[in-house]
């Protein structure tokens, strides 16, 4: 029974409370880094927290006026926002700096206010923010350039020539803009009957040969004979997604027979057999495929000022706002319309 009994001078006993000190300090530092490690990823947690939902409009307002950050530091904060799709975030900081910040850069700020309401669609403000600044500055290009832009959005076509009048005073070549004016007040006007309008906007055309695409669209769409009567073939690579789409029974040989590009467009269509192959790589693939296989021309449209590509055709770029800049590019996919009609027909 003595053999558990341990005397406190026993030298074996100084070794067990040595074990037992390891064995604590141990397991306290163990439990010591386990709660600092869980401290920190709740820290850490708490502090991405703060970037997972965007300041309230109080937020912002007691931050703005406390001058933590410079004017420029908010102002490019505000213009990030806007790039990335954010626009309430923007318009509140400009708000709010309009209040608060130097009187120097008001216009500058006003200005891109109203140029954040006008990408996000506000166009009555956008109109109220260029029209104040004009009234101050009227001859501001910058401004003026966006009040034409809101007035086109809104469909105020004379009010949008009136302003591009103010633009040519600022020597700004504006022959474009009011083409492109002219022939959209033209479209949309509904008291005018489509050859009346193919008429006037066939007039527009003609005077300085611009806006080929968006006036061809039109006659190709309404009258194909017009269309053809007034083709220019040095335009057909410009037109090719146009020419792709007319119908069969609309196409003018005569023209047709005559034109190398056109020749080679409708032979890969398979309406004709005028061309045996063809220097533009889709198009001899399938002249070569002769409609043995399901396959067709798909389009996308690149702005030659700014690069941005668009899988619509447009006349003015929404990106660069340049007009008549659109360029058709092309190649070769699967003719799904083929596949569905084939389909169809195999359940009669
Ligand atoms: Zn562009």
């Amino acid at each position: 029974m003595n053999l558990f009994f341990i005397e406190f001078r026993d030298p074996l006993f100084g070794i067990i409370i040595f074990f037992v000190l390891i064995f604590v300090i141990t397991f306290f530092s163990y439990w010591w880094s386990t709660f600092r490690k869980n401290k920190d990823y709740r820290h850490l947690d708490r502090f991405l927290r703060q970037f997972r939902s965007l300041p309230s409009q109080k937020e912002l307002k007691v931050l703005i006026k406390s001058g933590e950050l410079s004017e420029k530091s908010w102002l490019l904060l505000a213009q990030s926002y806007s790039k990335n799709g954010n626009y309430e975030k923007s318009i509140e900081i400009y708000n709010e700096i309009l209040k608060v910040g130097s009187k120097q850069n008001y216009r500058d700020t006003l200005f891109l206010l109203g140029r954040t309401y006008f990408k996000a669609g506000f166009l009555e403000r956008a109109k109220q923010i260029f029209l104040e600044i004009l009234k101050n500055n009227p001859r501001t290009p910058q401004a003026l350039d966006y009040l034409l832009l809101v007035y086109e959005h809104m469909r105020e076509y004379a009010l949008a020539l009136e302003v591009s009048e103010s633009l040519d005073e600022l020597n700004r070549d504006i022959t474009n803009d009011v083409a492109y004016l002219k022939s959209l007040s033209i479209l949309n006007d509904v008291k005018t009957s489509n050859d009346v309008k193919a008429t006037s906007l066939l007039k527009i055309y003609r005077a300085n040969h611009q806006l080929t695409y968006m006036v061809f669209e039109y006659l190709f769409r309404v009258d194909p004979k017009l269309a053809w009567n007034n083709f220019d073939s040095s335009k057909s690579e410009l037109l090719t997604d146009i020419l792709w789409q007319v119908n069969p029974k609309d196409l003018d040989l005569d023209i047709i027979t005559q034109n190398g590009y056109l020749r080679e467009l409708y032979t890969a269509r398979g309406d004709i057999e005028l061309a045996s192959k063809s220097s533009v790589f889709e198009f001899d693939v399938l002249i070569n495929l002769k409609n043995r296989a399901n396959a067709t021309l798909s389009f996308e449209y690149i702005c030659d000022n700014c690069k941005q590509v668009y899988p619509f055709a447009f006349s003015r770029c929404s990106h660069c706002h340049s007009i008549d800049t659109s360029r058709v590019e092309f190649s070769l996919s699967k003719d799904y319309h083929r596949d569905f009609s084939e389909e169809n027909n195999s359940f009669q």
